[in-house]
């Protein structure tokens, strides 16, 4: 049995301080019933808790570290780069090689603005389309999840998902009320939204392969028909990528589809394990941006030169062969992962889609929130927490994805195909 004493201990000061123990709700493991464990530190795709345990990692910080924790090249680059100030306050070239290495990547985006997180990429998204077309009301999909400002704290993901809340005190009812929700994946059902306040729509934003109710891709003909009917209505479409982006492939789900977005938000990957987020897309929309233009934007910290560093420094390194050797092993583990459900005579769906992976107890299909609510989150959290002591580090709530890194190695992929397996004798018993 692994001993999580100190973690315990460390989870009770946290308490004392902070809301919750954590800086971060779904870090808190309270969906599953545990503690969290407080982590000391992690090098390539292991992490360790402060209490000494070694796990193999597929939270891998909730996606930016396709590298692998500690990545050599990120690490002497951020070592050099520190020395030199940590902040100006004024702009520095770096800024400008990473805007020009995600437009390489992701062509779409044709002009693109820093930012420090994810949250701050869709919000300034928002806010640009509804100044751009002078209309309040957006469209987002139930379960997808785009960070914590007010407009898209409506039916969210991720944390939302797996506490059970559909929206949040302080969101104000203007607010909520001028954000529409639909069934994701439902193409009829946006098809009737827009044909009847298709003219008052800003925006749809989507998570083109939704990330946070487990990984749930979105269809091809959702996704056209997405496209089809913005465009028809003047409306912008806005992916949301701050989790596919440089995950789901290397150029994001709209390299993957063909299907091209008026603005594109990302995040994680980009960063590098820093705190970057970056929202772009067509030149004329984002030269609405200030001070080219009259939407608002700002930053204090907004294209910092260490965040920006380690963004370069992991975008420098992706290829595609990275990318089919990780689809490979992730298909190879979820294949184990099935052959062991179905042994054990458990109802298991699993998706993945690049670098993102994920299991339901779940008699399926799983294609949009109402089916992933009809999974078995008791037998979940009994089993991730088997699987923890089986050294196996993934994320503690059914609503949200697991990733692969380059330092994953077969032998890893096997260890954890076995310890999957171990873990659900122990679950059933
Ligand atoms: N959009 C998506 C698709 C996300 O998955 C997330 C975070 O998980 C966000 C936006 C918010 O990003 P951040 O947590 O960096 O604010």
């Amino acid at each position: 049995m692994k001993d999580y004493t100190k973690s315990k201990a460390a989870f009770v000061e946290a308490s004392k301080i902070m809301p919750g123990g954590v800086n971060s709700p779904v870090r808190a493991f309270k969906n599953v019933g545990g503690d969290p464990l407080f982590i000391d530190h992690a090098k390539g795709d292991h992490i360790y808790d402060i209490d000494g345990n070694k796990y193999i990692d597929y939270v891998l910080s909730w996606g930016p570290l396709i590298l692998g924790h500690a990545e050599d090249n990120v690490v002497s680059a951020l070592q050099k780069a520190v020395e030199k100030g940590t902040s100006y306050g004024a702009p520095t070239p770096l800024e400008t090689t990473l805007a020009e290495m995600v437009q390489k990547l992701v062509p779409s985006m044709e002009m693109m603005r820093m930012v420090s997180s994810g949250t701050e990429a869709t919000m300034s998204a928002i806010r640009l389309a509804r100044g751009w077309t002078g209309r309040d009301k957006i469209v987002k999909f139930i379960g997808n999840y785009h960070g914590h400002s007010d407009s898209l704290l409506v039916d969210a993901g991720s944390g939302m998902a797996t506490f059970g809340i559909n929206t949040s005190p302080g969101v104000p009812d203007p607010l909520a009320y001028d954000t529409l929700t639909v069934a994701y994946n439902d193409t009829a059902a946006i098809k009737k939204l827009f044909a009847e306040q298709g003219d008052e729509i800003a925006c749809v934003i989507v998570e083109p392969v939704a990330g946070n109710m487990g990984v749930i891709p979105g269809t091809k003909e959702f996704l056209t028909a997405l496209r089809d009917i913005t465009k028809a209505h003047g409306s912008l479409l806005i992916f949301d990528e701050v989790m596919t982006g440089f995950r789901a492939g290397l150029h994001g789900v709209q390299g993957l589809t063909g299907i091209t977005p008026d603005l594109t938000t990302l995040g994680k990957v980009v960063g590098g394990g820093l705190p970057v987020g970056v929202f772009g897309g067509r030149k004329d929309i984002m030269s609405d941006i200030t001070p080219a233009g009259k939407v608002y934007h700002a930053g204090t910290l907004s294209g910092n030169p260490l965040a920006m560093t380690a963004g370069i420094a992991t975008l420098s390194q992706l290829n595609e062969e990275m990318y089919t050797a990780m689809d490979a092993k992730v298909t190879h583990m979820l294949e184990g992962f099935k052959r062991s459900a179905d042994a054990h005579k458990v109802p298991l769906v699993v998706h993945h889609v690049g670098t993102m992976w994920s299991y339901f107890f779940n008699e399926g299909p799983v294609n949009n929130f109402d089916d992933v609510q009809k999974s078995d989150v008791k037998f979940f959290a009994k089993f991730f927490k088997q699987l923890l002591q089986n050294g196996i580090y993934t994320a503690p709530s059914q609503y949200e994805t697991n990733f692969l890194s380059v330092k994953h190695t077969d032998e890893d992929i096997d260890t954890t195909i076995a310890a999957f397996d171990d873990a659900l004798t122990k679950t059933l018993k």
